[in-house]
């Protein structure tokens, strides 16, 4: 099924992520329109429409699903109920199954270890005690994370020796979480690729991260010749994911590169920080082949259009460097017009391409 251009595609999610999608949409010749609870979102403010909603208020979902001719999110907290009311009422893509495993840090690495995948060491935890038994089998440095709503380091705490265990557990709140050995990674890196209903797969070239307080700070392409056999195996499990999801859109797996090779860290059904150099960097965005692959179009080819490229984060008052950015003339900057610059918040980014 072709979506044409001039129809209306639904973003559900309103941050930097929809309005790059929209920027995209828009050069290809259709109208997004969003849906946040925010009231003025980064994505609203380039797009044609944007409703205001809540994330589980399934009826508003389901009416803005009427709404639109195709739809797609930028965001991954929606919860199940609301995320069918409006699978239900309009083209869904990626497919909500993906949604609902990357949701869940524990169902996200038995899917990814079923097809091969080899995550960090894991256990459930629901209780202090499951935590000691876990601490047990995985032993300490460890990170306990709850399996739900966390991002950018967010609901993580370090487990050094087994008596940081009480604390760690009191910082989680009850909430459901999972214990994963600490991987003594050499470098981070993620598998980009974007797959079209028919089934045809695209991948970009795999960016290094380097990221800073649990938040992308860094990365850069290519990763680097010592990475080859991770890079090689990482992107073989992601497109088994991919297809085995009959997936459709941009889908991002985060990885360690450690000694005994690609440790699966997690994964995103989305556009991701970490692509966010393609746009000025690869013959066609992560943004528009996502965008491509939604409405049924064939995908454009992601080359590197030159041999290295870096893209760094605007994390909170970094941003206030504005003058100096737009001053250094190699520098493509893009912000994502948020108000206020609170620390860790996500401003902006800065790519730049090297011959
Ligand atoms: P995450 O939110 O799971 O992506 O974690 C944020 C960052 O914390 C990662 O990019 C790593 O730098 C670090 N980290 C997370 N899990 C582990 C692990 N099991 N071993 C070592 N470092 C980790």
């Amino acid at each position: 099924m072709t979506v044409p251009p001039g129809s209306t595609i639904g973003i559900v999610g309103g941050g930097q992520l929809g309005r790059m999608l929209a920027l995209a949409a828009a050069q290809l010749g259709y109208r997004c329109h969003i849906y946040a609870p925010d009231e003025a979102p980064p994505a609203a403010e380039v797009s044609a429409c944007f409703t205001r909603g809540e994330y589980d208020d399934a009826q508003a979902l389901a009416r803005f699903g009427d709404s639109v001719d195709v739809a797609t999110y930028e965001f991954e907290n929606i919860a199940a109920d609301p995320l069918h009311a409006l699978a239900d009422t309009v083209k869904l893509f990626p497919p909500p199954a993906a949604l609902e495993i990357a949701q869940d840090r524990l169902s996200e690495k038995e899917f990814v270890e079923r097809l091969g995948g080899r995550p960090a060491r894991f256990a459930p935890v629901a209780s202090r005690e499951e935590l000691d038994e876990a601490l047990a089998r995985i032993g300490a440095p460890a990170i306990l994370k709850t399996r739900r709503f966390g991002y950018d380091g967010k609901g993580q705490a370090r487990i050094m020796a087994p008596a940081d265990a009480g604390a760690a557990w009191e910082s989680m709140r009850g909430a459901p979480s999972i214990l994963e050995g600490l991987v003594d990674f050499g470098a981070e890196f993620s598998i980009l690729l974007c797959r079209s209903a028919s089934g045809e797969v695209v991948v970009w070239d795999a960016p290094r991260n380097h990221h800073s307080g649990g938040i992308l700070a860094l990365s850069e392409v290519p990763a680097g010749p010592e990475l080859r056999p991770a890079l090689i195996e990482a992107e073989a499990l992601a497109r088994k994911v991919a297809d085995a999801l009959s997936y459709v859109g941009v889908l991002t797996l985060e990885f360690f590169a450690a000694a005994e090779g690609a440790v699966f860290n997690e994964m995103a059904p989305r556009v991701h920080n970490s692509g966010h150099w393609t746009i000025e960097g690869a013959l066609t965005s992560q943004f528009e082949n996502h965008i491509r692959a939604i409405c049924g179009l064939p995908l454009g080819e992601t080359a590197l259009v030159v041999p290295r490229v870096e893209m760094r984060n605007l994390i909170g008052d970094d941003v206030d460097r504005w003058r100096e950015l737009f001053a250094d003339r190699a520098a493509h900057v893009h912000l994502y017009g948020k108000g206020e610059a609170r620390p860790g918040r996500k401003m902006g980014h800065v790519t730049r391409l090297i011959a």
